[in-house]
């Protein structure tokens, strides 16, 4: 029996851990902190196809893991497990400078050969909306791709967790190299995986390593509205401001980029005022809703916002990811599976020369 440990609990840690357990001959054990994870804050939209992005890798992995939910959708139904963490309702993209819509479209037209998921695509008047996001307003026209997603992601690692069956252990860990294997909160493991998001850089420093990684505050506040959101498309309008409905009537608004608050989680009444303000503008039914209340997480990026996964330089059989920014609820999954096959041995639909982990990792 192979002894298998994930510190990480996000999406890319949950899902490392329900493909591991696919395997009778491995025994997993999950690690997590909890403390200001990205994964339980997230807006959770689906949606690679309209960025402007030039990082070829970048995008080759966001649209390879939009796709991939479909994967993860069918294979946790074929174990009997619900899939109500992820709504395909379409997503609408607005521009301040309308004629700009026509741009998104041609790039989304082009990309859909190679992601037919992205779906129909069509410029819709504020007036064609009402059927079905009531209320939606400030635009004229705005551009509508049924094939966008939105993903709750603390229902998402709750799923993969329980249907991984593996042991949680809900504490902070350090990872201790030993002759043959690891010690972590005294016990022995033959491979890990880290997925500690913006935190590998306190797991592997007192191990000698300098990690590219630095955190970057988000923050979004949630609602309840009086009707029915299930099928509300979400409503991405340029800036940091998006609308993300989910079910049961709750709406999110968000999220912000804060670059100079470290891995502080204060809930920063001015700040999310500010996007209320905004979304307003757009739904102003909003000003009358209930609050739920506030979330805060902390992002990983890397200096060249670019993602990574691999082998860490120097630590045989220990294999991490991080750096997935803004869109790690789109490229997580798919790292998570990748990370797992890595960790076995076995091929993944990523090529990690593409996402060079000792770009990010290394010994000091
Ligand atoms: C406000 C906000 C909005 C976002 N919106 C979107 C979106 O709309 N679409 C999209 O695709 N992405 C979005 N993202 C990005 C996405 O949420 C993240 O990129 C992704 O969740 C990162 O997943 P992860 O598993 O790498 O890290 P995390 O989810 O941060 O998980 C890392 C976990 O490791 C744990 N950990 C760290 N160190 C230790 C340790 N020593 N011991 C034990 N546990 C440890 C942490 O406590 C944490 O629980 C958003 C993020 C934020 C914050």
């Amino acid at each position: 029996m192979k002894r298998m440990a994930v510190i990480g609990a996000g999406i890319v840690g949950s899902t490392a851990a329900y493909y591991l357990s696919r395997y009778p001959d491995v025994q997993v054990t999950v690690f997590d902190h909890g403390i200001g994870q990205a994964t339980k804050a997230a807006a959770g939209i689906i949606s690679p196809w309209f960025s402007k992005r030039r990082n070829q890798a970048w995008y080759r992995m966001a649209r390879l893991g939009a796709d991939f939910y479909q994967n993860l959708l069918a294979d946790l139904e074929k174990d009997g497990v619900s899939t109500d963490f992820y709504q395909q309702t379409g997503v609408c993209l607005l521009k301040k400078d309308e004629s700009k819509l026509q741009e998104l479209y041609d790039l989304a037209a082009a990309r859909r050969k190679e992601s037919p998921l992205i779906g129909d695509l069509q410029f819709r008047t504020a007036e064609q909306l009402q059927e079905s996001f009531p209320g939606l307003t400030g635009f004229e026209r705005l551009l509508y791709a049924s094939g966008g997603a939105r993903v709750e992601g603390s229902l998402l690692t709750e799923t993969l967790l329980k249907a991984s069956g593996a042991e949680l252990c809900f504490q902070k860990v350090d990872l201790q190299p030993v002759d043959q294997g690891y010690v972590i909160d005294g016990r022995h493991f033959d491979s890990v995986i880290l997925a500690a998001g913006a935190w590998l850089g306190q797991v592997l420093s007192p191990l000698g390593y300098e990690v590219d990684v630095r955190p970057q505050k988000g923050q979004l506040r949630d609602f309840k509205m009086a009707e029915s959101t299930d099928c509300y498309p979400v409503v991405m309008p340029e800036g940091e401001l998006d609308i993300i409905p989910f079910t049961k009537g709750s709406i999110s608004v968000g999220a912000s980029h804060e670059n100079d608050q470290g891995f502080d989680l204060t809930v920063d009444l001015s700040v999310l005022d500010q996007l209320q303000k905004e979304a307003e503008g757009y739904l102003p039914k909003l000003a009358a809703a209930d609050i739920l209340g506030e979330r805060v997480g902390t992002r990983a990026y890397t200096s060249d916002f670019s993602p990574f996964f691999g082998l860490v330089p120097g630590l045989p059989q220990v294999y991490a990811a991080s750096g997935l920014g803004s869109s790690g609820l789109t490229t997580g999954p798919l790292i998570g599976r990748q990370l797992a096959h890595l960790a076995l041995g076995e091929a993944g639909l990523l090529d990690p020369a593409d996402y060079p982990i000792e770009r990010y990792v290394r010994k000091g």
